[in-house]
């Protein structure tokens, strides 16, 4: 919004420069389009008038918690705002009904005590300071009140909190809807103790966070008409395979392989566990150790919250099994063999891990060693056993562990549902989702690809209902109200998932045809979309491609989008663990139906993702949503520093600024006229007692009011921003 118009001698302002740091300042004198102004620090400068920025002179030292009621919406004063909060630790703030919540990377003293849940319990929105309890609380009275499902979408970049916050509020919707302490196992323990199992086997470190959540949750909590939880279904989205086999310095591998080598001696005896280091899954970087984590006492911790999900002494035994296979599996290595293109386990030591691997999933060593080392080809004449060389071999052993792994997880979160169990009855629910923000790094593949195209679909349904839901109920009023432009992403969400023709289904054609590979789909991409306003086609590129998002442009590279969109079990390997003595292990690979394993061997990562979204956003849209927006503030993650630019840009990239200036552009606050009657009636009996219809006895008490700033649609009241708290106050007043 250009303010510069209203910018005046004496005007307090804001002046930037590049970096997104901003001074505050007066301005002395105003010669055309420039301006000298007094900075704070003591200077004088001369600026273009349309860089600055008008700064509210009198705003609370302490900030104002919710951003809709700043006098003057500008970039600089929204960070100054957010800035001046953090920095007494008020790491909430409101945007309307956005949850800002930024990560103070420290545990703030009291915040998320009982008797703060006891606080925040039924009171009004905006009555407490801004929390993460407080929507929760409302979400759960919504539910109450209307009989309708709510959801809570957590989003932000990796770090950003979600996860933190997630837990937060299961927490406390827990405390809302949870049961005596004396009924034993509850169902909202078991909610809550499925984080620390899910985190042990979805969470690693990486560069962004020390605790990175791999993998997308959505948490649905049934109630019952009482109010209280009944049930619960945890859906998970997209485990990062790769992380299994391939690691880079300074990151770590999925927390369990560290805790499981930090067991009690006899255990790590019994899966002949020792170092971590002599891993090679866990050796390919240089860190073992997490900074105030203790894998021992987590292991402990672990197999405690696994007793309370329900999985069994025996179960847990052999889920710690499969993951020591799986380190035993990554030091098998493999040397040439004497024909040409063969191979074999290369020495002692590999046949060691060999032997190990084959104990621990409880399968023939023989039987392991070929289906790492052989394929069976079937040609029209005949079936033949050909020879991997050294390394196809080590791709089929990495191919193993993750899908061992992969399918590990699924089990995990499969057995966590059942045990929770699904209330069949439930009135309804309130849905929790966690889920992976926009990425875009130096290089981005498939799994960029995919959580971008995740942050598309959130962002839509963001979009929607914030501006669109605004928008609609203007024109259903029809009221007269000159548009905001905003803007829709339907057009990237075709070029993704249109069928046919977007990328996903090229993509899944490129897999099936058999002599297409990651240039030949770049061309094709290029072909179809060369006037798609949202491709890019970089010069000179062969097998780049760049997608315009809604919080940015990124380039991917598409050399592995093949592979890691095909999700195929070599029928080597599904022979090999279905036929395992454990029947864990053997349960964890049923065999394939005998027409599926003829017909489709391919099963496509993307296709199945884009359903797993479609279901997604259906649960959603069926809710009443809110939003947070967790905000990392620096890229450090060390406490009380607050970087500007890095703030900026995710609001930008989260929707808070548009949602900023939408909502104060227009009339935040609409009561129906019976609504309006009932609360404000108070304000003119007289109009009350006369024999009006609805809507002219609510322009009668406003205009009684002598208010300015309101709307009267057909069936609604529509007030500016602080009409709402004015007529409040006379009403109190009287
Ligand atoms: P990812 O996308 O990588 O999973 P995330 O958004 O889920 O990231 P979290 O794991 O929730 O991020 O948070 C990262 C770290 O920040 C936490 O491990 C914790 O140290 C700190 N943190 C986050 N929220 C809070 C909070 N409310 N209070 C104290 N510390 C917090
Ligand atoms: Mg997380």
């Amino acid at each position: 919004m250009d303010q510069s118009a209203n910018i005046v001698v004496g005007s307090h302002i804001w002046v930037g420069d590049l970096e997104s740091v901003w001074i505050d300042g007066v301005v002395l004198n105003i010669t055309g389009e420039d301006a000298e102004i007094q900075t704070s620090d003591g200077r004088q400068v001369v600026v273009k008038l349309s860089n600055l920025y008008l700064r509210d002179a009198e705003a609370p030292a302490t900030g104002i918690d919710d951003m809709t009621r700043m006098s003057y919406l500008n970039e600089p004063g929204l960070l100054h705002n957010l800035a001046t909060r953090y920095g007494i630790n008020e790491i909430y703030t409101y945007t309307g009904n956005i949850l800002i919540a930024i990560n103070p990377f420290q545990s703030i003293e009291k915040l998320y005590d009982a008797c703060v849940m006891e606080q925040y319990k039924g009171a009004p929105i905006g009555e407490l300071k801004p929390h993460v309890f407080a929507i929760a609380d409302v979400a759960y009275r919504a539910m109450i009140n209307y009989g309708k499902s709510n959801s809570i979408l957590v989003s932000g970049e990796s770090g950003a909190g979600k996860t933190e916050t997630t837990k937060m509020l299961m927490c406390y919707l827990a405390f809302l809807g949870g049961h005596a302490a004396s009924e034993g196992r509850t169902v909202e323990q078991q909610v809550l103790e499925s984080n620390p199992v899910l985190e042990a086997f979805g969470n690693a470190k990486t560069v962004r966070n020390n605790n990175s959540s791999r993998f997308g949750k959505f948490v649905e909590i049934q109630f019952d008409k009482n109010g209280r939880i009944s049930g619960a279904a945890i859906r998970t989205y997209l485990l990062e395979r790769s992380r299994v086999c391939q690691i880079s310095d300074p990151e770590r591998n999925y927390h369990c392989f560290y805790l499981l080598c930090a067991a009690p001696p006899q255990e790590r005896e019994k899966y002949k566990l020792g170092n971590p280091k002599s891993f090679h899954y866990l050796n390919q970087s240089n860190c073992y150790e997490l900074t105030g984590v203790n894998d021992a006492h987590d292991y402990l911790a672990t197999k405690r919250a696994m007793d309370i999900v329900g999985i069994c002494e025996q179960e847990q035994d052999a889920i710690f099994r499969v993951v020591a296979a799986i380190l035993h599996l990554g030091n098998i290595d493999f040397a040439k063999g004497e024909e040409s293109d063969s191979s074999f386990v290369k020495d002692e030591e590999s046949k060691f891990h060999l032997d190990m691997t084959a104990e621990l999933l409880m399968c023939d060593p023989q039987a392991l060693e070929d289906a790492l080392c052989k394929r069976m080809m079937i040609t029209p004449e005949d079936v033949i056993k050909k020879s991997l060389d050294p390394l196809g071999a080590t791709v089929s052993r990495d191919g193993l562990a993750k899908t061992i792994y992969s399918r590990l997880f699924d089990w995990l979160v499969g057995k966590i549902n059942v045990s929770i169990g699904q209330d069949p009855g439930s009135e309804y629910l309130i849905g929790v989702l966690d889920i992976y923000g926009f990425e875009s790094f130096k290089n981005n593949s498939f799994e960029q690809f995919c959580i971008n195209y995740t942050n598309e679909k959130l962002q839509q349904h963001f979009n929607q209902h914030v501006f669109k839901m605004e928008q609609e109920e203007y024109v259903r009023e029809e009221i007269d109200w000159s548009y905001i432009e905003f803007v829709d992403n339907q057009d990237v969400l075709d070029l993704i998932e249109k069928k046919p023709g977007g990328i996903i289904a090229l993509l899944d054609e490129a897999c099936i045809l058999p002599k297409s590979n990651h240039e030949s789909f770049a061309q094709k991409l290029y072909q179809i979309f060369k006037n798609h306003k949202r491709f890019i086609k970089p010069k000179l590129a062969r097998s780049e491609f760049a997608i315009v998002h809604y919080a940015g442009d990124v380039l991917y590279q598409s050399e592995h989008f093949l592979d890691k969109n095909k999700d195929y079990v070599v029928p080597e390997h599904q022979d090999l663990l279905s036929a395992s003595k454990c029947s864990f292990v053997a349960g964890l690979f049923p065999p394939f139906p005998e027409d599926m394993a003829k017909s489709s061997k391919f099963s496509s990562i993307g296709s199945r993702f884009k359903l797993q979204l479609q279901q997604l956003m259906e649960t959603l849209n069926s809710t009443e949503p809110h939003y947070i927006r967790c905000v990392k503030p620096n890229t450090v993650l060390q406490p009380a520093i607050f970087e500007n630019a890095t703030v900026m840009q995710q609001l930008r990239s989260g929707g808070v600024l548009e949602a900023v200036r939408i909502k104060c552009a227009g009339y935040p606050t609409h009561r129906t006229f019976s609504e309006f009657l009932s609360r404000f009636g108070v304000l003119a009996p007289e109009v009350l007692e006369g024999d009006y219809e609805e809507k002219v006895a609510c322009g009668k008490i406003l205009e009684k009011m002598g208010l300015k700033g309101y709307l009267i649609g057909t069936s609604k009241i529509f007030l500016r921003g602080n009409l709402m708290a004015e007529l409040d106050a006379k009403r109190t007043k009287r």
